[in-house]
């Protein structure tokens, strides 16, 4: 008898390494030199394979999804939605964070503020940070992984080839071709993803298991309350009254994306599975291609809630009550640097420098919260990629009304 195995769907095998993480990394918490040391490298390989698909994949997608559109109106119209979505939603995100660190500030403990010490990222300019989205070369961007100038390049390359008319259907057709080979290799590497997930999770759990239950416990469970309203509150909402899907659906088919994004921490990263799972939901390809790579880049509203809760958390810890037009500023910084801000593990608390300066909060404040940054990290994480799915579900449920309502036009 040939009875063929049946294999473990990988969302399974995903969550029982997560699990599997957290119990080990508890009980090695003694050992966490050894995690450290013999763990953590297979998840840094594991973290190397994603970034290396990662670009061409951002790349190919973007540029096949405007490629398929084949109009650059449209493209236009799908731009300016997804930009909007996600910029309210960050809005949105960045006041609960506060409300949060609000309503939580009395029982933040008081801590030392005397030997505190954070490096400051270099300070760049509003000017310089637009200037820097546009790349001077083509092989650098690709080369640093600098995301923004890599969605600049497809952005280009696409409506190029749109512009070349019908000489374009070889190129058309390579596109695609090179495409696909990316995704299917990005299918290979996300076969190791259970395996990945356990060498990630595990030393964070290990080396961070006691700090947990330590004093900074308050504020992460401040951050991951919001963390959770936002999502459930915010998108719910969203995804049923545009998106046209049931929130329990919603979420349930995006489990996988969710938990990989909360073990991995980055959003780039989670991009290959969260494309897996909206297409699952029924978006479209050519909307997902476009919307979440740009959402991976663009998009943090987990990011945005943490810096509005570390902002107020700091602020008490250094004794300072922030007026309401600091609370203002807040919410406009915090929004333009979830945009500055990389899907990859920890830019979140460089940005935060950025949200602090602006009110002149004392910068070495990072240095409370900098150590338990992973564990605000998985959850900021989870939530970025959960806004990036439900705007492709809004994008693309819009455009096929749209089209359904031109066929009806037509139509005698
Ligand atoms: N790790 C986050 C992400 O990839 C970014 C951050 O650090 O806030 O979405």
């Amino acid at each position: 008898m040939n009875k063929q195995k049946k294999k473990l769907p990988l969302a399974m095998q995903i969550f029982i390494a997560l699990i599997l993480a957290i119990v080990v990394g508890l009980l090695m918490q003694s050992q966490a030199a050894f995690t450290e040391n013999y763990i953590k490298p297979f998840g840094t390989i594991f973290l190397n394979l994603l970034k290396f698909i990662v670009v061409p994949i951002v790349l190919f997608s973007i540029m096949c999804g405007i490629i398929s559109m084949k109009d650059i109106k449209k493209v236009g119209t799908i731009g300016l939605k997804t930009v909007l979505y996600y910029m309210c939603t960050t809005a949105f995100a960045i006041t609960i964070g506060l409300i949060g660190g609000n309503i939580f500030q009395r029982f933040f403990p008081v801590i030392a503020t005397t030997d505190l010490a954070y490096e400051m990222p270099e300070k760049t300019s509003v000017m310089d940070t637009i200037v820097n989205i546009f790349p001077s070369n083509f092989i650098s961007p690709m080369v640093e992984s600098n995301m923004l100038q890599v969605i600049v390049i497809a952005l280009l390359l696409g409506f190029s080839i749109i512009k070349l008319g019908e000489k374009n259907i070889g190129i058309v057709k390579a596109c695609n071709n090179i495409n696909e080979i990316f995704m299917k290799c990005m299918e290979m590497i996300l076969k190791l993803s259970p395996i990945g997930v356990f060498c990630l999770l595990c030393p964070v759990v290990a080396s961070n298991g006691a700090a947990i239950i330590g004093s900074l416990a308050m504020v992460l469970l401040a951050a991951y309350i919001c963390y959770i309203l936002h999502a459930v509150v915010v998108y719910s909402v969203a995804v049923k009254t545009m998106g046209g899907i049931s929130p329990a659906k919603f979420f349930k088919e995006m489990l996988p994306a969710i938990m990989f994004a909360f073990s991995s921490a980055s959003s780039v990263g989670t991009l290959p599975i969260n494309m897996e799972c909206v297409e699952k939901l029924g978006a479209k390809k050519e909307v997902s291609s476009f919307v979440l790579p740009l959402g991976a880049t663009i998009n943090m509203d987990g990011t945005a809630i943490y810096q509005g809760v570390c902002a107020i958390f700091i602020a008490s810890c250094y004794g300072i009550h922030l007026t309401l037009p600091q609370m203002m500023t807040i919410i406009l910084t915090a929004t333009l640097a979830s945009i500055g801000t990389a899907g990859v593990p920890g830019s979140g608390m460089v940005m935060l420098a950025m949200v602090l300066t602006s009110v002149g909060l004392p910068v070495d404040g990072i240095a409370l919260v900098a150590g338990v940054d992973r564990i605000f990290d998985m959850g900021r994480t989870t939530v970025n990629i959960t806004g990036d799915a439900s705007c492709c579900i809004i994008v693309s449920n819009q455009e096929s009304k749209k089209e359904q309502r031109r066929a009806k036009k037509v139509q005698p």
